[in-house]
């Protein structure tokens, strides 16, 4: 093999931490575990809270990206990391962020439209920089979609309203009942605000164009759940089934049975490997009874004398060749239809937003599928001043991307409206002794959390999820394989090759001169020293970081160092 030379600069050593690398607003997971290693939950949270502004809640419903980046996947299973954020909050004392004595007042108005995540994320920001910001919310309830989406049984409500007393405290104002829905309204705020950031989030349902979507008994999805949680439906008819692949097609079907029904069923019309919905969230589903038809469209509702529906008609189908966005397309498979008997059908299949509250006078352009054009750099619309982000510029996505558009879109907000440029992130690297690690750490399995019985599911508010014990949180942040600490081998080392003996995972070796290309557009050429035959190099990816090789090399030309790096 051959081997190229690379800058280990801060570029890499960011990218080499996979887990705050994929994770939009760039938390440190990796320092969050090792301080639930330590017993330190209240420093955890703490490093949250800074990050993602919003543990108690990510804790619990976050798609953790960062899991599927986690390099202990290859190994086994992936750290459990969005459990141990629910942990850190779980055990810390210190339950919620210290508050900034005094916050300098700039002068500033800032009107935010909406007060999901994303919104209350760009809120929580500008209020620390010292302008007054006002949420403008349609709704009764603050929240957006943590509200009126997810379900209290995986969200309890006193989280939420915890993370938006925070930001109220921080002296912004959140004025509910107050939909921005006409041009003039949306006018009044240009000539009152200096800075305007649209986040209304996706609520518009997708139809599902059908015949019979109009029958008695037959609603959308994010109305469903809407209903259900400001308490406006509290039953629903025995047999329900929902139509759908996501988040919220899963919410409505286990919604259904805590609200009555007996019987429920998803029908998606690809396999559990398309599905939108976690894996996790699906074998919950399936858990609490609910049964699922993969490869399965609706092609009719079917109702009785009375209008109200009776049946819904499906078509089998096979996967065919892959769509734009590289899934493979449902082709309906003929002469394949079937019924499922019904009282209830509940269409969950997409969302898009709903700017009605646009004219075309305001300059602001709309894409094709109804969206404001935003600049990626700066989330500014084509209307100086205006700012968008979350579900609204996208469709419907998910919380940390869209307060890490909240987060990006009011630094971008600061300096339109004082000049002050965003710096970017800081970093560091510091010796790091090879730590004492949890015996046999790199064969420990990783912990589930508890969960309530199936008896107690029965209501909506009982929360199903218990997070891990403490005990298991400690287990499980000792599998973290610590991809922050670097090995550094420097040029004492007298290539006696006793790190490779002592290495468990084979990732050192001895490469000859021959086998590394030092051309002379290689970055480091000038740092590169002439007299070398060999070095040793170590496998980044399969290093388990156990620290044996430092412990091991006789001239101590092996160390250990840790890098992190911040958002600023
Ligand atoms: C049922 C369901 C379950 C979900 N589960 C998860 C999950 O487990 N994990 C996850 O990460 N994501 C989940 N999501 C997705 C996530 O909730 C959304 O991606 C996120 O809330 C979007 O945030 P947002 O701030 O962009 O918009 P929203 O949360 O939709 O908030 C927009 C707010 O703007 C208000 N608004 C709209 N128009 C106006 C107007 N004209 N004037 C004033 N106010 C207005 C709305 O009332 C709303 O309060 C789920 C979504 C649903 C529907």
């Amino acid at each position: 093999m051959n081997y190229k030379l690379t800058k280990a600069d801060d570029h890499w050593f960011r990218e080499n931490i996979n887990c705050q690398y994929a994770c939009p607003v760039n938390t440190p997971a990796m320092n969050y575990i090792e301080r639930i290693t330590s017993g330190d939950f209240d420093a955890s949270l703490r490093l949250n809270f800074m990050a993602n502004l919003f543990p108690h809640i990510l804790g619990r419903v976050c798609t953790h990206p960062c899991e599927t980046a986690c390099r202990r996947g290859v190994i086994d299973k992936p750290i459990a990391i969005c459990s141990l954020k629910r942990s850190a909050g779980d055990f810390a004392l210190k339950k919620s962020p210290a508050k900034p004595v005094h916050i300098e007042k700039t002068g500033y108005r800032v009107a935010i439209i909406g007060s999901g995540p994303s919104g209350l994320a760009a809120a929580h920001d500008l209020a620390m920089k010292g302008h007054t910001v006002v949420i403008y919310e349609a709704l009764p309830v603050a929240g957006g979609m943590l509200s009126v989406g997810i379900p209290p049984y995986r969200l309890p409500r006193a989280q939420i309203e915890a993370a938006i007393n925070g930001i109220a405290e921080l002296g912004a104002e959140i004025r509910l009942n107050s939909p921005i829905d006409t041009p003039d309204a949306f006018d009044t705020l240009l000539r009152e605000y200096n800075a305007v950031y649209i986040a209304t989030g996706a609520h518009k349902s997708q139809i599902l164009e059908i015949p019979g979507e109009d029958l008695k008994g037959v609603m959308h999805g994010v109305t469903f759940m809407k209903e259900t949680n400001l308490e406006m439906l509290k039953a629903v008819p025995e047999k329900v089934a929902v139509v759908g692949g996501g988040f919220t097609a899963i919410d409505c079907a286990r919604s259904s049975l805590r609200l009555g029904a007996k019987e429920v069923s998803i029908v998606y019309r690809r396999t559990l490997e398309e599905m939108p919905a976690g894996e996790m969230e699906v074998s919950m589903a399936e858990e609490e009874g609910i049964k699922m038809h993969y490869l399965t469209s609706p092609v009719k509702i079917i109702g009785g004398l009375d209008c109200k529906v009776t049946h819904l008609e499906c078509i089998k189908n096979k996967l065919g060749e892959p769509d734009e966005k590289g899934r493979r397309r449902p082709v309906p498979v003929q002469g394949s239809n079937f019924t499922i008997p019904v009282d209830m059908v509940i269409a969950a299949i997409g969302q898009s937003p709903d700017l009605g509250f646009f004219s075309d006078k305001i300059g602001i352009e709309i894409n094709h599928w109804g969206m404001p054009v935003i600049d990626p750099k700066n989330f500014m619309t084509t209307r100086k001043g205006v700012f968008a982000g979350g579900d609204c510029i996208t469709g419907p996505r998910n919380v940390i991307e869209v307060v890490a558009d909240g987060r990006k879109a009011a630094r971008s907000i600061h300096t339109f409206l004082t000049g002050e440029e965003r710096k970017g992130y800081s970093f560091y690297y510091k010796d790091q002794s090879p730590s004492d690690r949890m015996p046999n750490y790199e064969s420990a399995p990783r912990q589930k959390q508890d969960a309530i019985s199936m008896d107690d599911r029965r209501s909506l508010n009982a929360e199903v999820e218990l997070g891990l014990s403490k005990e298991n949180a400690f287990k499980e942040a000792g599998r973290c394989l610590l991809c922050h600490y670097n090995i550094f081998i420097d040029e004492t080392c007298i290539l006696c090759g006793g790190c490779i003996d002592v290495c468990p995972y084979d990732c050192i070796s001895m490469v000859s001169r021959d086998n590394v290309d030092v051309a002379n557009d290689s970055p480091d050429k000038n740092t590169v020293a002439g007299d070398w035959d060999a070095v040793m190099v170590i496998d980044e990816e399969k290093c388990i970081r156990c620290g044996l090789c430092v412990k091991r090399c006789p001239v101590n030309a092996i160390t250990m160092k840790r890098f992190a790096y911040a958002e600023e």
